[in-house]
């Protein structure tokens, strides 16, 4: 079968991975088609995404470069310091023992990345709508409400398929369509899910002291409570539970669920007022088998997922669309053909290490921190204590929150 390829990529999936590689793309001149099967008004309302999302500064960098500054300055938070507690509630109470205490503060940084944040806390729907607006501005073809459902590979490019009845065809196609990606299961690329048992339940809260660009994870027995500060003293949290126990938290009484809050807060924070939903995210990890097929490349979720304990998910998408552009902005460059294998195991091989490392380490880090026995709690204890203690240590995990380590893309990397 030959297909008369209409454009060089064409991406299905158009949320905060996929609008960042369409719009990276054209800005490298390539023809790009997006297809997303939400309309830009569903994917802007609040009830879209609760969530915020730690950004590593790195990640920030390829926004930047790609025309979003102004849009985002104004809505991201600047994460100056991260205290990572492990031990009892902080709500606890007398008698129980002090928990252990890591901070991790931009200081920490080498002097290469002086002057930058450990990263920055930005609402989802904040992000999104700023794509959105570049990408109305921009040379990209959008297609929505049109949803993916299947696609054609021939030897020199490949056709989605979708629900309105419509194909598209190009060089290269790109699957970012989340966990549940059609285009992956269409290759054949398998994916194996684990649950955790735990939902994160995140919710936005005013406070009653100023948080000073402090992020806070307080590692408890059912899982870890994220408290990430957002822009005006607000901040976001996630707080991982049981899935029984999170379903109860989402629909608890209000005052209910902020004195139970308060108490977990201890005296850090003082007491939250609770600003719009709660919403529930049951929480798995993904691995796929492979992240690239016949004239087909994953990115972000669709490649990898995992638990939200080390705010690396997104960022790890973010990294996948800057690696993936210029490999194939290269490979143009070079006259070769970007959906050729060659081309796309270059990709695949990049990727490798960096997502088998983050995706393990965030596993291992679910599993370590969110149960009480006594041998690891004692062992996490002299961990945090040690790395507390240690500059050269703090430094590295520093660089890991910014996402400032390995073999960084051009578009992530400082200058
Ligand atoms: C509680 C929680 C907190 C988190 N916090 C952080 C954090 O602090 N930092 C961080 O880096 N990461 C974090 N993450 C992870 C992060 O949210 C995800 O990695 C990220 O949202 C994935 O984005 P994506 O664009 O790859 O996929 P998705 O957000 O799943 O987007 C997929 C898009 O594809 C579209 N789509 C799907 N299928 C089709 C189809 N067949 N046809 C057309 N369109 C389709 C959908 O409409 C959607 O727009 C967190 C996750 C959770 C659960």
């Amino acid at each position: 079968m030959h297909i008369e390829t209409e454009f060089d990529v064409a991406i299905a999936g158009g949320g905060l991975t996929g609008a960042t590689l369409a719009l990276a793309l054209d800005q490298a001149g390539f023809s790009v088609a997006l297809v997303d099967a939400n309309l830009p008004v569903a994917m802007e309302a609040t009830a879209f995404d609760g969530r915020a999302s730690a950004i590593a500064f790195t990640a920030m960098r390829q926004w930047r470069n790609l025309g979003l500054d102004a849009r985002l300055q104004a809505a991201a938070q600047p994460m100056e310091r991260i205290v990572v507690t492990d031990g009892p509630a902080p709500g606890a109470g007398a008698g129980a023992t002090l928990p252990v205490r890591l901070s991790i503060s931009a200081k920490d940084l080498g002097d290469s990345e002086a002057g930058e944040p450990l990263g920055w806390l930005i609402e989802n729907t904040q992000v999104l709508s700023a794509l959105l607006a570049a990408l109305a501005r921009s040379g990209v073809t959008v297609l929505r409400p049109a949803g993916v459902t299947g696609a054609d590979i021939a030897a020199n490019g490949g056709r989605l398929r979708l629900d309105t009845g419509q194909t598209v065809s190009a060089k290269l196609l790109v699957s970012s369509e989340g966990r549940r990606s059609v285009l992956r299961q269409t290759a054949g690329i398998r994916a194996e899910t684990s649950g955790y048992g735990q939902t994160g339940v995140v919710a936005t809260v005013a406070l009653a002291k100023r948080h000073d660009g402090t992020a806070w994870q307080h590692f408890m027995p059912a899982g870890p409570l994220a408290i990430l500060p957002l822009t005006g003293d607000r901040a976001s949290l996630v707080w991982t539970e049981r899935n029984d126990r999170a379903r109860a938290l989402q629909s608890m009484p209000e005052a209910a669920f902020t004195a139970l809050l308060a108490r977990r807060f201890g005296d850090d924070l003082g007491r939250p007022t609770l600003i719009g939903p709660r919403f529930a995210y049951p929480l798995s990890l993904q691995r796929v088998s492979a992240v690239t097929g016949d004239r087909l490349a994953l990115v972000g979720d669709a490649a990898h997922g995992l638990h939200p304990i080390s705010g690396q998910g997104l960022n790890l998408g973010l990294k996948d669309v800057a690696a993936l552009t210029e490999v194939l902005s290269d490979a143009r460059d070079l006259g070769e053909d970007i959906g050729g294998s060659l081309v796309l195991d270059r990709y695949a091989r990049w990727r490798r290490l960096d997502v088998a490392g983050a995706v393990t380490a965030a596993d291992l880090i679910a599993r370590v921190f969110s149960n009480d026995h006594d041998s690891l709690r004692w062992i996490r204890g002299l961990a945090l204590s040690v790395a507390d203690r240690s500059p050269a240590i703090r430094r590295v995990l520093a660089r890991e929150a910014g996402a400032a380590a390995g073999d960084l893309p051009r578009s992530l990397a400082l200058g």
